[in-house]
Order: C-alpha cells, then sequence, then structure tokens
C-alpha cells in the first residue's frame, strides 16, 4: 500500500525487543480476583472448578504456542515459560504479553459454562501480564520455585482460615488466631482441631499446576491386530513438587 503523509506517526512507535537466548516468562494473573471470586460464588478455600477452568485456558495457551515449553499455575495466576530462542513476535514485548492475555482471557469466557453451568457469568474477567526475562537456568528454577512456596503458603493459610470461620469463627478471630503462626502452627491446627492431614490434600491445591510435553504410554493395536504399546509426546497437566530435583532430571529435555 502506498505511503500517506500520515504515515510519519508510525516513528511515535516504540518497540522493545526482548534479549536473545534466554528465558522469556509471561505471568498473567486475574485481576480483581477477590471480587470475582465472591461475585461467582466460589468455594472458600479452592474451587476445583475455577482451577480447572484456569488449567483449560492455560493448556490453549501451551498448544496454540509451540514455542512455550512449560506452563505454571496457581490461584488466579498462570506462567508461561517460553523456550530461550523463540523468536515468537521476533520477541516484542508488547505482542509476547498481549497475545498471551488474550487469548487465555477469551478462552476464559468461551469455557466457563463447561465448568460453571450453574452460575452465570456475571462481567467480564480480565487478565493483566508481564513478561521477565531470566538469563540463566538457575534464576528460571528459582521463579518457579518461588511461585509452587507461594502457593503452598497461601494453600496452608487459606486450608486454616476457611476451616476455622467454617468451625464458627468469625473472620476478625480466624486471622487472629493465625497472627505470627509458623506453618508447624497452622499444621497442628488443622490436624489437631479438624483432624486434617494438611499432606493428604489434594495434590493441585498444595502444589499448583504444571503443564508441559511429556511422553506417555498409549496402548494400541499393530496391522495384526496385536496390541502394543508406543511412547507418545502428548501435552499433560500434572501436580508434582518441581522444587526436588527429581522433576528436573526426570525431564532434562525442558532446559534444553
Ligand atoms: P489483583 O488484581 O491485584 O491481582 P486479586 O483480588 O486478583 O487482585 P490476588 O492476589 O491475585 O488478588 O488473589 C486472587 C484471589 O482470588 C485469591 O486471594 C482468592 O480470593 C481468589 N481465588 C482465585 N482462585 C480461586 C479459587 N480457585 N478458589 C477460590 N478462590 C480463588
Ligand atoms: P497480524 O496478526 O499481523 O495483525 P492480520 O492478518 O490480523 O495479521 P492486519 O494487518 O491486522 O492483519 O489486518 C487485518 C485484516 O483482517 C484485514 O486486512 C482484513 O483482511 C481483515 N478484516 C478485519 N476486519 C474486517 C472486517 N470488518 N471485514 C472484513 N475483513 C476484515
Ligand atoms: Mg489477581
Ligand atoms: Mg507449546
Ligand atoms: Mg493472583
Ligand atoms: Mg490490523
Ligand atoms: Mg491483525
Amino acid at each position: 500500500m502506498a505511503n500517506s503523509k500520515y504515515e510519519y506517526v508510525r516513528q511515535f512507535e516504540r518497540e522493545n525487543r526482548l534479549l536473545p537466548d534466554i528465558w522469556l516468562v509471561v505471568r498473567i494473573d486475574g485481576q480483581g480476583f477477590h471480587k470475582f471470586s465472591a461475585a461467582h460464588n466460589f468455594e472458600k478455600p479452592n474451587d476445583i472448578r475455577a482451577l480447572q477452568l484456569m488449567n483449560h485456558c492455560a493448556q490453549k495457551v501451551f498448544d496454540h504456542i509451540a514455542d512455550i515449553r512449560l506452563a505454571y499455575g496457581e490461584s488466579d495466576e498462570y506462567s508461561f515459560v517460553f523456550r530461550k530462542n523463540s523468536t515468537y513476535y521476533n520477541r516484542r514485548e508488547c505482542k509476547l504479553i498481549s497475545s498471551v492475555v488474550s487469548l487465555f482471557t477469551s478462552c476464559y469466557v468461551l469455557y466457563w459454562s463447561q465448568y460453571f453451568p450453574d452460575q452465570a457469568l456475571k462481567y467480564p474477567p480480565s487478565f493483566d501480564g508481564r513478561v521477565v526475562c531470566y538469563p540463566c537456568d538457575k534464576h528460571l528454577r528459582d521463579y518457579l520455585n518461588w511461585r509452587q512456596v507461594d502457593c503452598h503458603i497461601n494453600n496452608l493459610y487459606n486450608t486454616t482460615f476457611w476451616a476455622l470461620v467454617k468451625s464458627g469463627k468469625t473472620e476478625t478471630e480466624a486471622e487472629e488466631t493465625l497472627r505470627g503462626t509458623f506453618s508447624a502452627d497452622k499444621n497442628e491446627i488443622l490436624f489437631s482441631q479438624f483432624g486434617t492431614n494438611y499432606n493428604n490434600l489434594p495434590p493441585i491445591f498444595r502444589k499448583g499446576s504444571i503443564i508441559l510435553q511429556d511422553f506417555v504410554e498409549v496402548e494400541s493395536n499393530d496391522k495384526h491386530g496385536n496390541p502394543v504399546v508406543k511412547r507418545k509426546k502428548k501435552t499433560v497437566v500434572i501436580h508434582e513438587d518441581l522444587i526436588k530435583q527429581k522433576f528436573w532430571n526426570q525431564r532434562s529435555f525442558l532446559l534444553d
């Protein structure tokens, strides 16, 4: 198309191309989800429907953008790890963030009714996004460790808080009971007052969700009809401890 005399305004545009050959992590987070979760009657402390909807949306993003190696989610947030040498959108910061945020958000609305068949969506949810560059594998692993520890700390607090509230304490009383307590104290309250062994709670609540491509064994039949087991790469959602070295030893391809 011919240039017009107006085209010069393009020079005002600013591009931030992210440094080459380092990890890129796009993290999105629900805007005002404290209010959103109350308005849509999320179960406390953990609404499994909401977590599964988040995982569904994240899996769509993961499958749509081949350069995403790994995704980690908890609560109303998801982190998407792009491989180091990704050239997706020429590593343009705004394009990376906005494409992930908008695809995730439109999926959230599109799939809402699958997970909340009896709860109308009352207003449009929105997510914010940022991208952070991590030069070394250690930084990337510490980033993921940080998010999984955050998941654990929040979940232990919220589980104890809501157990106290559901047993008759007011929210202010529950807050006061928990002020200054350590993890061991909360585990003890849960066990002695509510008979709950924290470690037996569902891993999705305690560890969050990890999306990656893993080898799975698929059973099928060969051309003679004999059963054969093949190893195939498949997108999976798991709830493991990614802080442990074992997680990475089993999947060394993640850091290639
Ligand atoms: P901001 O806009 O600053 O992110 P926010 O209200 O979204 O504010 P967050 O720190 O992101 O605050 O916390 C998200 C909140 O959403 C949690 O504190 C919790 O109340 C709620 N929430 C998110 N997911 C769930 C879930 N699966 N079950 C129950 N509550 C949830
Ligand atoms: P990119 O992802 O780089 O933006 P694109 O395919 O979206 O690529 P654009 O330059 O944004 O390309 O152009 C949008 C295109 O979408 C238009 O060229 C036109 O073909 C189509 N389009 C958008 N709105 C309409 C519309 N209302 N009616 C018909 N076609 C439309
Ligand atoms: Mg939020
Ligand atoms: Mg992918
Ligand atoms: Mg959050
Ligand atoms: Mg356009
Ligand atoms: Mg376009």
